[in-house]
């Protein structure tokens, strides 16, 4: 060969975007192409960027392959370097363009280095080699890099993966996944948003149950809209008060998923307190009777998709009707810095539906979720107020209980806010959310 490398400039059109937009399906594909050829596979690192997209690159001994998609015109830019005469790229090319469905491509070789252009420089070889050589995996497993990245424009959660994609399902409303993460555990994500990690969902579930259940003592029904991982009524059902627990989940999915891989979160489906309803939140609690239940606990995703109408006047205005005269609604209240203006409009809705004084704002840290700080909010419709609770109570509990994040001190502390979250509870207003806020300007 009268060059160095051979460069194979590739353009696949009218790819799936589906597949486009896989990264378990792109790195697989990318690390087989390469191997079919011939190639030695060093290591893989590869993106999958929210809400879509993917780039990564596949270091072989005789160079590399890489890749960056554009799910939303099925479209995928590939490179495939080669050097030596052990390697035909042509052979990746042709596996490429059917792993990608490809409707066609087009391409364009490159000799790279041409000999006759260059001068090679006499080099101290000895000393290069007294370099460490880079050991490959023993078992001549590849390392591979592959990461999950939930973003928005300027801000941005990756979690590396081991690659293989334990559950990917389309339900009627979401894209339900479950990614098998290194640091975190499996993930369950809805549409590419973190929902829950095996190693930090506690903190989650502690804080939206007990902090109301032990404020609230004489609590004997429970209601608990969203909330399909389970790890909500799993920590409600430790309290065995409670007579009744309602979970009214829209995707039978969700459960599906995390009873096969969050199996820990997922435990309490089949305990016999629980009475557990696949339908539409939104419609169940439109067709509850008045003042039924004691706690009723808002446990959903972000305020999109299915979840969407769980953030609105009308809804809160049904839970309130739907609770006793003493009882209490809970919600995840998204995080005051990242998602700041909902933060601000949703306290006010729940001040003009329960009272200005009637609303409380409680904090935890959960490392998973956009900037780490998470809010709860605590609406009573009585006298229930969050800080008058029995601290004996709850620390005897959470000792015999083995909880890993809830206890009394962290109850009362949770309700300590920081000056700006006071801020935005107190003014809201454009100026104060601008002032705090890290959402991006144009969303
Ligand atoms: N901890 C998570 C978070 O803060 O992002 C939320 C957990 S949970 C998985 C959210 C659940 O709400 C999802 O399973 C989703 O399917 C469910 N959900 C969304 N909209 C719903 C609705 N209208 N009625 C009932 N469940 C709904």
């Amino acid at each position: 060969m009268n060059a160095l490398g051979r460069h194979i400039l590739v353009e696949f059109y009218d790819c799936s975007p589906d597949l486009m937009n896989d990264v378990v399906h792109i790195e697989n594909s990318m690390v087989v192409a390469a191997e079919t050829a011939g190639a030695t596979v060093i290591n893989s690192t590869f993106h999958h960027f929210s809400p879509y997209g993917v780039s990564g690159v596949v270091v072989i001994q005789e160079s590399h392959l890489a890749i960056h998609t554009w799910p939303e015109y099925g479209y995928a830019a590939v490179d495939l370097f080669t050097c030596g005469e052990t390697v035909d790229p042509w052979v990746s090319y042709t596996y490429l363009k059917e792993a990608f469905q490809a409707g066609h491509g087009s391409s364009m070789e490159l000799r790279r280095g041409q000999l006759s252009l260059l001068k090679r420089t006499d080099f101290n070889l000895e000393a290069l080699r007294n370099l460490p050589p880079k050991t490959v995996e023993a078992d001549g497993a590849i390392t591979r890099d592959v990461w999950f990245t939930e973003r928005d424009e300027n801000i941005a959660l990756s979690l590396k993966h081991s690659g293989n994609q334990l559950y990917k399902k389309d339900s009627p409303y979401q894209r339900v996944e479950v990614y098998e993460t290194l640091a975190y555990g499996n993930m369950l994500t809805l549409d590419g948003m973190v929902m829950c990690t095996q190693k930090d969902e506690y903190v989650y579930h502690e804080m939206i149950t007990h902090v109301p259940m032990f404020s609230h003592t004489k609590a004997k029904r429970a209601l608990v809209i969203g909330g399909g991982d389970g790890g909500t009524v799993r920590e409600l059902l430790r309290h065995e008060q409670l007579e009744e627990v309602t979970l009214v989940e829209i995707d039978e999915l969700v459960i599906e998923a995390c009873k096969l891989h969050l199996p820990e979160t997922a435990v309490a489906f089949g305990n016999p307190r629980l009475n557990l309803l696949i339908e539409d939140g939104i419609q169940y609690i439109n067709n509850c009777e008045d003042g039924r239940y004691d706690l009723i606990i808002v446990d959903s995703a972000d305020p999109v998709g299915p979840g969407e109408g769980l953030f609105t006047a009308e809804f809160y205005q049904q839970v309130h009707r739907c609770l006793t005269a003493d009882g209490v609604m809970i919600t995840q209240s998204e995080s005051p810095r990242f998602n700041s203006a909902v933060f601000v409009e949703i306290y006010d809705t729940y001040k003009k539906i329960f009272g200005q004084d009637k609303v409380h704002c409680y904090l935890a840290a959960i490392p998973t979720y956009p900037t780490g700080t998470w809010s709860f909010s605590y609406s009573s419709k009585g006298e229930s107020t969050p800080l008058r609770f029995d601290r004996e109570a709850a620390a005897k509990f959470s000792k015999e209980q083995g909880l890993k994040y809830y206890n009394e001190e962290i109850h009362r502390a949770a309700f300590a806010l920081p000056n700006f979250v006071k801020e935005l509870l107190q003014q809201g207003g454009q100026k104060t959310i601008e002032a705090y806020s890290v959402e991006s300007s144009d969303e």
